[in-house]
């Protein structure tokens, strides 16, 4: 089994070290700030009049950036599946003056998507899977432990049918296990599974804070040891953050559109081209890797980036969301 990244080691307690605590890492609500900038610009390296596909266009901070490079000569295409968050960011793109074009569809369409452009292909294609900040401050969704009475909702994408609470009523102890496991390298993952799959015999889990509860008693935890364990002030992970983090991974399918993309990239690209992706977590991570290495391997590729990019600790330190990103490239021959 893969190791769990490496966490950035928060600001001790002490004089002043609560507040500086309580604001570590933290993004404006309503707002994302985009992880591993600079890195993806030099290693992409967005040009005049360049065709870039942004798959995951969020909040709009890489395609933001992206657009002032290619200038008036240059096209961006924007996929995101969450159709709430697009409108909003189109409106604030519009509002900027940045010409783009969104569309509310998976990154698995990127292909449609550009003959719906009249496209026959793209110079940069860049992917920043997994969620955005405003997805997990949205208490209506159910993806972030932070909020613990919330519908166990988790999809990105509303015309998903399965919530993360009908992936909780169906799936058997043994997939369960797995997805803790291979989602989130979650130690407890047979434990957790065990107690989920007692308690929903009891009553529906519908609600987060019933997951909380049931992720911190399979640990021998209850909210208020967890709440005044001294771990709690250095920084340790939630006891419940990775058992989310494999039901939103299982929610949202996100490993198989990644895998999805990963095999379009070489199509959709122009000779020269530059393919893009930052991932969350070792399984994303390991997907990544060993599809940019067999591209090169067939030909396809003419370079890789030789590893992964990871945030610098400044950066690492002032947004939560990059502690665990990798940033991997590859071009087209
Ligand atoms: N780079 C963006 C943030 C991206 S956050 C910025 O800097 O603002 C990740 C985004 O990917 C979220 O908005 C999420 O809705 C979207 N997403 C997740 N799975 C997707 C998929 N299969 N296709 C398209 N977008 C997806």
């Amino acid at each position: 089994m893969s190791q769990r990244p490496k966490k950035p080691k928060r600001p001790h307690g002490g004089p002043g070290g609560d507040r500086d605590l309580r604001t570590w890492g933290r993004t404006r609500p309503g707002m994302h700030v985009p992880v591993l900038l600079r890195e993806v610009l030099q290693a992409l390296n967005p040009r005049e009049g360049d065709v870039v596909v942004d798959c995951t266009v969020g909040f709009g901070g890489h395609a933001s950036e992206f657009i002032r490079r290619i200038g008036p000569t240059g096209r961006l295409i924007g996929l995101d599946v969450d159709g709430p968050e697009l409108a909003r960011t189109r409106e604030r793109l519009a509002r900027e003056g940045l010409p783009c074009s969104l569309h509310h569809a998976s990154y698995t369409q990127v292909a449609e998507v550009l003959a719906r452009e009249g496209l026959a292909g793209c110079d940069i294609l860049f992917a920043d899977v997994g969620v955005s900040s405003m997805q997990v401050d949205d208490p209506a969704r159910g993806i972030s432990y932070k909020h613990d009475d919330a519908p166990l909702d988790m999809r990105m994408d509303s015309r998903l049918k399965r919530t993360a609470a009908d992936i909780l009523a169906e799936i058997s102890r043994d997939d369960l296990a797995e997805a803790l496991r291979d989602l989130a390298d979650e130690p407890d993952a047979q434990r957790i599974a065990d107690w989920i799959v007692l308690q929903r015999g009891v009553t529906p889990l519908t609600r987060t804070g019933q997951l909380i509860r049931l992720t911190l008693n399979a640990k021998g935890l209850t909210e208020r040891t967890w709440r005044d364990s001294p771990l709690t002030r250095f920084g340790q992970l939630h006891p419940a953050a990775l058992t989310f983090q494999a039901l939103r991974i299982l929610v949202n399918q996100e490993l198989d559109s990644i895998a999805a993309l990963l095999e379009l990239a070489p199509r959709v690209l122009v000779p020269g081209g530059r393919v893009g992706i930052i991932s969350f977590h070792n399984g994303e991570d390991r997907l990544v890797r060993e599809a940019l290495a067999r591209g090169l391997e067939a030909g396809l590729y003419r370079s890789l980036s030789p590893e992964a990019i990871a945030p610098s600790p400044a950066e690492a330190r002032a947004n939560w969301r990059s502690t665990s990103a990798k940033l991997r490239w590859a071009l087209r021959a």
